[in-house]
């Protein structure tokens, strides 16, 4: 049977199919089909579509009906998905069993099922996780493409993040020299060394390295991701090797971003953009951090704002931001050079 289709190349495949989904323009009955290299994605209102993307008429498949939790409880749970481990947020034990049990028993592909037990905390920013299903929660999660092996009861990661690291993936350019201070299992360093940056990626966690190794190798970027287990603040000590290196440096620990500014200025070279995220009040979500930016780059660099933006909401009243701030380095003022000696 023919369908409206937006038509896109396969490789935007994914990034479409999230948007339309968004949208509410997702015709789930029907099959996503792939051919020559493009994909044809079924909506239902074709009108709605945005105009950037061709809509074609198109035979596509009927999908199969799958169970879903919602089928299964009389309302439609909130779960997110890391890979094959179902992450669910419920106060009430009973409510979390109730919902854990709806999730085997349907068709979402699950090998565990897992309840935030906690904030994230401490150092590394791991949750505490109360296990409802299954036994193994390390899994392979995928991102615009890329893979990532990770196992949320050691290591942090959101899968909520990928659109903002994809905002930040895109301005990464070939060869440039990126600095990743809280890498994480690299859902940063990794996209960005397969644009050919070279990618040094540090995180304090022991348990996060190996993760990061690991999924340098199985993206194909081993040769351009340096993996440093370490607290960034080494890297920028005299002999810790990278002092002016970064063209480019990603500051995701929001809640103490600013202890490390003085850090991520000594690892700046002379052109460098800092990505810089923050958590502050939605009364002035920006100005503390270019103010904290402005006063760790002092008269070293001068300091310009490229983009203010609100990441998602974290808690009421508190937003995540990141700012993205180019840092160059003045130029010694007439005199500072000369010898007073002379
Ligand atoms: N960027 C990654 C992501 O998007 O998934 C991870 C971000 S997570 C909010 C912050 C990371 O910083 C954690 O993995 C934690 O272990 C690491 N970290 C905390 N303090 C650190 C330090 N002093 N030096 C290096 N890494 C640190």
């Amino acid at each position: 049977m023919n369908a409206p289709c937006v038509r896109v190349a396969r490789e935007r495949g994914e990034t479409t199919r999230e948007r339309l989904a968004d949208a509410g323009l997702l015709d789930g009955d029907r099959r996503i089909e792939v051919e020559d290299g493009r994909i044809y994605v079924p909506v239902v209102d074709p009108d709605a579509v945005p105009s950037e993307l061709p809509v074609v008429d198109r035979a596509t498949g009927e999908r199969d009906r799958q169970t879903t939790p919602a089928d299964l409880l009389d309302e439609e749970p909130t779960y997110e998905r890391l890979g094959d481990v179902v992450v669910i947020d419920e106060d009430d034990p009973s409510r979390a069993r109730e919902v854990a049990d709806a999730v085997v028993d349907s068709d979402v592909p699950c090998q565990a099922v897992v309840d935030r037990a906690s904030k994230v905390q401490g150092e590394y920013r791991v949750r505490e996780w109360t296990l409802l299903a299954g036994e193994e929660t390390e899994t392979v999660h995928r991102e615009y493409g890329h893979e990532f092996l990770v196992d949320p009861t050691t290591v942090y990661f959101s899968p909520r993040l990928a659109t903002e690291r994809h905002r930040v993936i895109e301005q990464v350019q070939p060869d440039e020299r990126l600095l990743d201070m809280f890498a994480g299992v690299g859902p940063f360093a990794v996209p960005a060394a397969s644009r050919d940056a070279e990618v040094v990626a540090v995180d304090a966690n022991p348990a996060a390295v190996p993760f990061l190794r690991e999924n340098a190798r199985r993206n194909a970027v081993a040769d351009r991701v340096t993996a440093v287990e370490a607290d960034v603040r080494t890297l920028a000590d005299g002999d810790g090797g990278y002092r002016g290196w970064a063209d480019r440096l990603i500051a995701n620990l929001p809640h103490s971003a600013d202890e490390f500014l003085d850090t991520a200025v000594a690892l700046a070279g002379d052109d460098c953009v800092l990505h810089y995220y923050d958590i502050q009040h939605e009364d002035d979500p920006f100005g503390p951090g270019e103010r904290a930016i402005r006063a760790a780059a002092g008269d070293e660099y001068d300091v310009s704002v490229e983009t203010e933006h609100v990441v998602r909401s974290y808690a009421p009243h508190e937003l995540n931001v990141c700012l993205d701030v180019r840092l160059t380095r003045r130029e010694p003022a007439q005199g500072e050079l000369s010898d007073p000696g002379e």
